[in-house]
């Protein structure tokens, strides 16, 4: 669902869509905190997940920019330790054949998560 937020900048309407988005950012912002205090080693996190984090970008900004504008929480930052995470996985490049040598699908999750407008 964030992907396609990525793709699409659609934020679902219904609360039980909305509340599975946060509920799962929420997760993956705990993910990241795990990352960040070590208590996970931050390059198996990266490792596992850089390219769903790369393509969940755009979706998760978008998601910040509506919440931001409908001023739909007190904390002044969502996520914030997702963003520190997903900043990581902009330039992580695995040894492992998901990424091809030459970092030729950075551009293909660029095309896929700009908006179509
Ligand atoms: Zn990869």
């Amino acid at each position: 669902m964030v992907r396609r937020i990525s793709e699409t900048s659609d934020i679902p309407k219904d609360d039980l869509n909305v509340r599975l988005l946060y509920r799962t950012l929420g997760v993956f912002d705990n993910m990241a905190m795990f990352a960040r205090h070590k208590v996970i080693p931050t390059k198996w996190v990266l490792e596992l997940w850089h390219h769903p984090l790369n393509e969940m970008y755009e979706g998760v900004e978008t998601l910040r920019k509506n919440a931001r504008e409908k001023n739909e929480s007190s904390a002044a930052e969502l996520w914030p330790q997702l963003w520190i995470l997903l900043d990581k996985a902009q330039s992580y490049h695995s040894t492992l054949p998901c990424c091809p040598p030459d970092n030729s699908w950075r551009g293909r999750i660029r095309r896929l998560a700009a908006p179509s407008r």
